[in-house]
């Protein structure tokens, strides 16, 4: 750390922690970077923040969401809550979506996630058929909008089978070819899903991305898809770009089973996210009692090394019919149904946030002298009690500029008695 002093900087944040009940330090930003950082810095600053003992880190990265299908409860019917409903009844939402609709309801949920402490997230976008390019228009719109506070990269996305229809393969071409930043997959979806995932891979080759599948959504592990994205991704040697989505049915093997397969997972650089808002809603709808959670195990399958990381996926639409695109909310809920309660484990869950998730979009991340001054404070003493309490999100900066600023909340005492009048 550099024991800057009597100088004159762009912006002071006093007295934060940057870990666990760490000691206070003061953080100095100097034209969009970090110039120091160190207990009481001598220096003066044109904006000067008292942090009052809050919890400084990089931001939250939200590595799987979906803005184009946010908030459409308006114009959906859940009867069943099943996978299969769900994507019924998206897909004749998505008919009548136009490009100033996809854009403001984009738009209300990435600003929820800005004064949640969101720095950077992943969103699919559906390209086919029936979405056209409205929607993949609409969010490239709201990627540049919002770039003031969080960096957005789009994944197109084939939500509804490529091999079945070769019209989505060409409309995916394209999106790539215009400012698509990576390419994703439903292989569950597609009626020849071996298929399915080689015409992905021949995608993401022509454009030289990265790939995210959606992947085994049921609590079926007999039924995997997993094995020919693990052979697939040794064979194109796409080791460190590739992640999978929900592979839910990791839940319902026996723990031995599941480190044989996180291990492999490990070895073939593939990361792994769970969505638990939709895990849980979704499965399990078979039972009429003791309902399965169906959630996969990311804190075991991190300990073999997997990059894992917890995220938000659908808002308020008939795969998860709530939600506000707080990534620390969600942390917590992972936490809670996966019954954890060591520091260690509530750590990790907190990187599955932050430096995991970053990991998981291969960027470079952290509070450190010249780098990046994207800050976000949190009104915590640290990760774990922040995950422990959903503690409140307090402002943030991205490169220097302030971003948000949600102020901090005021009790207003009844004067003491003896003191009125
Ligand atoms: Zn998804």
């Amino acid at each position: 750390m550099n024991a800057a002093t009597d100088k004159l900087f762009d912006i002071v944040i006093r007295n934060v922690r940057i870990e666990e009940g760490g000691v206070l330090v003061d953080i100095a930003v100097q034209e969009g970077r970090i110039a120091a950082i160190g207990p009481r810095l001598r220096c003066e600053a044109i904006e000067d923040v008292d942090g009052r003992g809050a919890f400084a880190f990089a931001g939250f990265i939200d590595t799987h969401i979906h803005l184009d299908k946010v908030c459409i409860l308006d114009r959906c019917r859940i009867c069943e809550g099943t996978l299969a409903e769900a994507v019924r009844e998206t897909t004749k939402a998505k008919l009548t979506f136009d490009e100033d609709d996809v854009y403001a309801r984009a738009a209300r949920i990435v600003e929820k996630a800005i004064t949640h402490g969101t720095v950077r997230m992943r969103t699919f976008v559906e390209v086919d058929p029936r979405a056209g390019f409205r929607s993949f228009a609409a969010i490239k719109r709201i990627r540049e909008d919002y770039a003031f506070a969080v960096d957005i990269e789009i994944c197109a996305f084939a939500q509804e089978g490529l091999t079945n229809e070769p019209e989505t393969w060409d409309m995916l071409d394209m999106a790539l070819a215009n400012g698509a930043d990576l390419i994703g997959g439903c292989p569950y979806m597609d009626p020849d899903p071996e298929g399915h995932i080689e015409r992905i891979f021949e995608l993401a080759r022509k454009y030289d991305v990265a790939i995210d599948f959606h992947l085994d959504f049921d609590l079926d592990p007999d039924h995997t898809d997993l094995p020919a994205v693990i052979a697939a991704t040794r064979k194109h040697g796409w080791q460190g770009r590739v992640a999978t989505g929900h592979v839910t049915n990791l839940s319902a093997l026996p723990p031995a089973n599941v480190a044989a397969i996180a291990q492999e997972l490990a070895a073939a650089g593939i990361a792994l996210t769970v969505l638990p808002s939709t895990d849980l809603f979704l499965n399990g709808r078979s039972h009429d009692r003791l309902v399965p959670r169906g959630v996969a195990p990311a804190h075991l399958i991190a300990e073999h090394g997997v990059t894992t990381t917890i995220a938000t996926n659908n808002v308020q639409n008939p795969f998860t019919p709530y939600g506000d695109a707080s990534l620390l909310r969600m942390a917590n809920f992972y936490a809670n149904i996966a019954q954890l309660s060591r520091d260690e484990d509530i750590a990790r869950v907190f990187d599955m946030v932050g430096r995991s998730a970053a990991r998981l979009l291969e960027m470079p991340y952290g509070l450190s002298v010249d780098g990046d001054a994207t800050i976000v404070l949190i009104d915590s003493s640290g990760p774990k009690s922040a995950i422990r309490e959903i503690a409140r999100v307090i402002a943030g900066w991205k490169n220097g500029a302030k971003s948000f600023d949600n102020g901090r909340p005021q009790l207003h005492k009844p004067a003491t008695k003896g003191t009125r009048p």
